[in-house]
């Protein structure tokens, strides 16, 4: 119960004042991902520095209280990882939240443990998982472009 109460006041925390989002005026190449079924959509940017380490994860969210604080603790928790890693943790959570992933859990990830309850509600997976497939594909462009690059 006491869990259940912060677990709702991290999520409230972070649709209220998410962290790094950004409007992306001004930026051409972003990915963009709409849930029809709840009417949220995210714009998201990703900066790979020339090491392959993300620098930062921007994006401009709109929608329920779980898509938005869902990429807030994104964006926090998987800044200054490699592209790799990140590309990593982004398929371990979306197989957390759908209950593909048995054995693992959200324990490990910080604040990002509170959307752990979603798993229970596919129509709200949507909603959690929205920004992460947004990232996935940004990271899978720039695994690309770091792999066509001169990488000795
Ligand atoms: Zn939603």
């Amino acid at each position: 119960m006491a869990f259940e109460d912060l677990y709702q006041e991290i999520i409230l925390d972070h649709y209220r004042h998410p962290r790094n989002f950004d409007d992306l005026s001004g930026v051409s190449e972003q990915e963009v991902y709409e849930n029809p079924t709840c009417g949220d959509s995210v714009k998201l940017v990703v900066d790979v520095d020339d090491d392959g380490i993300v620098q930062g994860i921007r994006y401009n969210s709109k929608g329920c209280a779980i898509s938005v604080a869902s990429a807030s603790l994104m964006s926090e928790r998987l800044k200054g990882l490699t592209v790799e890693e990140a590309l990593r943790r982004v398929r371990e959570f979306v197989q957390i939240l759908r209950g593909e992933s048995k054995d693992s859990s959200l324990e490990d990830w910080g604040d990002l443990i509170a959307l752990e309850g979603v798993a229970q509600y596919p129509l709200r997976v949507k909603c959690a998982t929205l920004a992460w497939h947004a990232l996935e594909h940004a990271l899978e462009k720039a695994a690309g472009s770091a792999a066509s690059g001169e990488k000795s």
